[in-house]
């Protein structure tokens, strides 16, 4: 197996606390620094100077390193386009389509070909911006067949995959939601299960309530699904909650918190998974990440990435908002682009750049990952590595 190092980083983002000699940021950061890659793993970071000998050298030219971003929550499998209803709510003129129901009928429509070619337009589109992980659901086929269709798609390109089968009641049962949750809970589950590690639910009113999102989510986990929840996106309510009680991985969203909503995240297993896309593109309050943070929640910050209301693949771009408007430095946003994120999906080989991770890596055109948020809408990412392999 070769060996590769990667010397003169200016500075080296392990995400590994030990190794920050402040004590100041979570981000374990190392100057002049060196990684050493081994197969798909890193097998040593620290100073340039001390790195030990390999068959291959890279020179960053003292640029920035940092872990791969881990991308916790997007909708990729998914066709058509929603450009008018944007740019309807962008002018502020009404708009009378059917929003998430526009996306399922141009789904359902689409040829598995057609399906997972735009899958892969926008993972490439993802991976040029550093995301090296991704987790990505059903939810625009509302049936057995074509929720399904969804997941197989989905896990030929990652193994973090999510029966979302209840993102909204099927246009078919709009008059007869009990009825929805029953298939979804049963022979919709029964197909999609074998495909997907996660069930998650929209948990939100004219979606699905706090019952049903209970019976939603137990059924997924008798069935050996982890649950994530959509929470609090839109109003107050109980996904937040709900979540933590049922050690869900992440609750997502979290824009409208009560305190009590903030003390559980707090008390709980459950990652905040903050994703502002979703606010920049609809033009929402942001979510209070500070407000979190102060709390000792852990968060994640994520695109959301789907073509209704965060038509977005760009974490670089998430991490830039987060910092200027939902109260995060530089350094809590560019850790829950890492690190948060791989708490989201309950991983530590990604996220982080330590002996044993995964070695994915993102080489960025500055000294600094601060430049992320200091320079936004800029294309920095200027090489990606994924499982040891140069890919960007
Ligand atoms: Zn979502």
């Amino acid at each position: 197996m070769s060996s590769t190092v990667i010397s003169d980083i200016a500075t080296l983002v392990t995400n590994d606390p030990s190794l920050d000699g402040s004590g100041n940021s979570p981000l374990g950061l190392v100057r002049d620094a060196a990684v050493v890659i081994e197969g798909d793993r890193v097998v040593w970071t620290g100073e340039s100077s001390k790195a030990p000998a390999t068959d291959n050298r890279v020179d960053a030219a003292g640029r920035a390193v940092l872990p791969g971003f881990v991308d916790s929550h997007s909708h990729l499998v998914f066709a058509g386009d929603r450009t008018e209803e944007f740019n309807a709510r962008m002018s502020g003129r009404p708009y009378g389509a059917g929003g998430i129901r526009t996306t399922v009928a141009a789904t359902r429509a689409a040829s598995d070909a057609e399906l997972e070619a735009n899958l892969t337009r926008y993972l490439t589109e993802a991976l040029r911006q550093g995301t090296t992980t991704f987790e990505t659901k059903s939810g625009y086929g509302l049936t057995t067949g074509h929720e399904a269709r969804a997941l197989r798609l989905a896990a030929r390109h990652t193994d973090e995959v999510t029966f979302l089968g209840a993102h909204i009641v099927a246009p078919e049962y709009a008059d007869d939601p009990a009825g929805y949750v029953e298939l979804v809970t049963g022979e919709m589950l029964d197909a999609c299960a074998p495909h997907a590690r996660w069930i998650d639910v929209f948990c939100e009113q004219g979606a699905f309530d706090g019952d049903q999102a209970r019976a939603i989510l137990t059924a997924g986990r008798a069935k050996g699904l982890r649950p994530r929840v959509h929470a609090n996106q839109l109003s107050y309510g109980p996904g937040v909650r709900l979540a933590v009680e049922l050690d869900a991985a992440s609750a997502d969203h979290c824009t409208h918190l009560t305190d009590a909503d903030v003390d559980a995240l707090a008390g709980g297993n459950t990652v905040a998974t903050l994703l502002p896309g979703a606010e920049f593109s609809t033009r929402a309050e942001w979510p209070d990440a500070r407000r979190l943070l102060d709390a000792g929640v852990t968060v994640a910050l994520s695109t959301d990435c789907n073509p209704g209301s965060s038509f977005t693949s760009s974490v670089p771009f998430c991490v830039a908002l987060a910092v200027r408007d939902m109260g995060m430095t530089p350094d809590e946003a560019v850790w829950s682009a890492t690190a948060g994120g791989a708490a989201a999906l309950r991983r530590d080989d990604v996220g982080r750049l330590a002996p044993g991770a995964y070695a994915d890596l993102v080489l960025l055109d500055a000294p600094s990952h601060v430049h992320l948020a200091y320079r936004p809408g800029v294309p920095l990412v200027a090489g990606v590595w994924r499982r040891g392999v140069r890919v960007v």
